[in-house]
């Protein structure tokens, strides 16, 4: 049965009629079919946002928190069935789609619990007779465009602080990973979200996309997804002067000194690389190893990798699943031949594997690259697939500079156990994250999102609920007659 969109609460098929296939990456085998959404569909789940933003910005904060607490409890309830629907359409490993299930429940709890702390302010005033209020409010219907990655967990991050706050909601995922988008937004529904709330348009991001970023009604744009195509998401909604929150891409380096303990570094790169088969934005992504250490952390680091079992998600000893898509596999495979071009030798990996059923899904082996020239593609273009260079290099202040020679900075990492060395890279890391001992761990506690060309904004925190309110200004004259 082939999957709808949900518009004003009703399942619904493209006005256009037509549908698109979702594939298996580890299989090729077609799990599902999905309405491929047309401008007009886009329009009207826009209308139907609109419709249901009074009601939803007038309910209680702590009505809309225990929508998102019943929403939570389902998510535990059905998170096998979940995580299997992304395994199948995304092709990560299922363990890791639990963990992505998880992380998003996590998002939803986590915001439910911030209604309770809403505050605006009240201020006296230099004018007597006079005082100041400081309101929050919604900012009105937003679209929340996603990536295949983390399609779930990445929908979390901007619904969780968009509904709390009280506006609605557009989503548009990426066509290669809808499906089980859908279902959690059915569930919302069956946690008592009223029709229209949150409605999701399935097609591509040229249409659909490009139509919610242009519709007057639509006041806020969270996207997650490409350097480039945010550099278009920004240009359009400026007509507007629509609000934006960008999540873009990363090339996070790890440095790791010689003081370092090197187990927990060697196990943290590899599972920092080869997560989500490398198709992470924080993920690490350059490596800058000290010297003196290069040598036993290079071989202890190939011995893990060679380990690494690749295979279909579904498999329970496979750690490292296909990548999303055959376009996806070329760019890396391209990306590793343009450093081996240049003298970079390969450790590991640096092909696709052979064989079995390898040929119908779009494998690449776990790669490692030694001797990489820094004007090689892996060095400068952020690297969306498991292939990692390593680098040697003499002092922090060196790694420090290299690090930063990038037009990204989202995430970064420093392996030391001298205090002075932890605060050099925290305060001279270009990034919006830096993990001092250890790497690529997210917490909803804090607030995520890049610096430079890896982003505008933040999500997760008590932060990213600023970025779906408006701050009013409100001055009262209690007793105009004598003011
Ligand atoms: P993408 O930019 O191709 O697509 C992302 C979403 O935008 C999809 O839903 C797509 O359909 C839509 N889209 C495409 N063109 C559009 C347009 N013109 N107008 C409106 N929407 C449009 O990215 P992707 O290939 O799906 O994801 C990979 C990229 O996402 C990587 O660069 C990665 O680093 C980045 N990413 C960043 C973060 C972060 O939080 N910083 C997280 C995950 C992924």
């Amino acid at each position: 049965m082939a999957a709808q969109m949900i518009i004003g609460g009703d399942r619904v098929s493209s006005g256009g009629g037509a549908t698109e296939d979702v594939k298996n990456p580890a299989t090729g085998e077609v799990v599902d079919s999905i309405p491929k959404g047309t401008a007009s569909d886009a329009n009207q789940a826009v209308e139907a946002a609109a419709r249901a933003l009074p009601a939803w910005a007038d309910t209680p904060f702590a009505k809309r928190a225990e929508i998102l607490y019943k929403l939570e409890h389902l998510i535990h309830e059905r998170e096998k069935d979940l995580a299997t629907l992304l395994t199948k359409e995304q092709g990560k490993p299922l363990k890791e789609s639990v963990l992505e299930m998880r992380r998003f429940a996590h998002t939803i709890e986590h915001y439910a619990g911030l209604g309770k702390n809403v505050r605006g302010g009240h201020v006296p005033l230099l004018d007597k007779g006079r005082y100041g209020m400081i309101l929050k409010r919604p900012i009105g219907v937003c679209a929340s465009i996603v990536p295949w990655n983390f399609p779930v967990s990445l929908m979390g991050n901007k619904i969780g602080p968009a509904l709390l706050a009280g506006n609605t909601v557009v989503v548009k995922p990426a066509t290669t990973a809808p499906l089980t988008i859908i279902e959690v937004i059915k569930l919302f529904l069956e946690a008592g979200l009223p029709p229209g709330v949150l409605n999701v348009v399935t097609g591509p991001g040229g249409t659909v996309g490009e139509a919610l970023i242009k519709h007057p009604a639509v006041r806020k744009i969270g996207f997650t997804g490409a350097t480039d195509t945010g550099r278009k998401v920004m240009a359009m909604a400026a007509e507007q002067i629509k609000r934006v929150t960008l999540e873009l891409g990363g090339s996070d380096p790890m440095i790791v000194c010689d003081d370092a303990l090197l187990d927990a570094a060697v196990s943290a790169a590899a599972v920092g690389r080869f997560f989500n088969c490398g198709q992470a934005c924080l993920a690490v992504k350059r490596l800058y190893l000290f010297e003196q250490i290069y040598e036993p952390f290079v071989a202890k680091l190939v011995e893990r990798v060679k380990k690494l079992k690749l295979g279909n998600g579904m498999n329970a000893d496979t750690r490292l699943g296909p990548l999303h898509t055959d376009a996806q596999r070329k760019e890396v495979d391209e990306q590793v031949k343009d450093a081996l071009k240049r003298g970079a030798r390969a450790l590991t990996g640096g092909k696709r594997p052979d064989g079995g059923d390898f040929g119908k899904g779009n494998f690449y082996e776990p790669t490692l690259l030694v001797d990489v020239p820094e004007d090689a593609r892996v060095a400068t273009e952020e690297v969306f697939g498991p292939a990692l260079p390593i680098f040697k290099v003499k002092s922090l202040d060196e790694a420090i500079e290299k690090a930063n020679a990038s037009i990204y900075g989202l995430g970064s990492s420093v392996w030391t156990r001298d205090l002075a060395r932890a605060n050099q890279a925290a305060e001279k890391l270009e990034a919006g994250y830096t993990w001092i001992n250890s790497a690529q761990i997210i917490f909803d506690e804090l607030p995520f999102g890049g610096v430079k060309q890896s982003g505008l904004g933040k999500e997760h925190g008590s932060e990213a609920l600023d970025y779906y309110m408006e701050t009013k200004s409100v001055v009262v004259t209690p007793n105009p007659e004598n003011a």
